[in-house]
């Protein structure tokens, strides 16, 4: 099965020049939804795992389904004053303007094991953010996936030193 047939592209969405990468007809597939949780799942399994967190609101969905499998407790990351308690911030650059992640602070422990999950690696900007959220509540990040990686945008570069992996790539 190529996962990437089941990868909806739209041109111009949400604005004109991006070509979107459309996660909901592999999701509404239950044979790929299961194959690409599985991939994820082997990713990590040996990592010791502790906590998933997933990055609003795509992220969430094989986040969660990653927490349960690897017998971990799951943590969102959210867009602002979205987490109704004490929360870490952190604001990164998008190609115009800024953007904000929360986390709670209580949401993981120091020394705690961390999987950082989200939809889709394009800049990095945003899983990058969300690296430093964890690790300010000290958090021991052990590996960042994601379904897709646009690897034309190099957003590796931004989380150096990480173990970045992904089930799709695009070159
Ligand atoms: P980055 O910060 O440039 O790496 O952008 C990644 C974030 O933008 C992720 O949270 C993705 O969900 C979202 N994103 C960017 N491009 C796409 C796309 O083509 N499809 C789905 N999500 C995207």
């Amino acid at each position: 099965m190529n996962l990437q047939d089941f990868i909806r592209s739209i041109p111009d969405f949400p604005k004109k020049g991006i070509i979107f990468k459309d996660i909901t007809t592999l999701l509404k597939d239950p044979e790929a939804f299961n194959t690409a949780a599985d991939m994820l799942y082997n990713f990590a399994k040996n990592l010791g795992v502790q906590k998933v967190a997933g990055i609003e609101s795509r992220g969430f969905v094989f986040g969660s389904l990653l927490a349960q499998r690897l017998k971990a407790g799951f943590v969102p990351i959210r867009k602002p004053k979205k987490l109704p308690a004490q929360v870490y911030s952190a604001s990164y650059t998008l190609e115009y303007g800024e953007d904000t992640l929360e986390m709670h602070q209580d949401a993981i422990l120091k020394g705690e094991k961390v999987l950082l999950h989200d939809d889709l690696l394009a800049t990095g900007g945003t899983a990058q953010a969300a690296c430093s959220l964890i690790e300010k509540a000290g958090g021991k990040i052990v590996q960042v996936s994601f379904l897709i990686e646009l690897a034309f945008l190099n957003g590796r570069e931004k989380l150096k030193g990480y173990d970045v992996v992904s089930v799709m790539r695009y070159e």
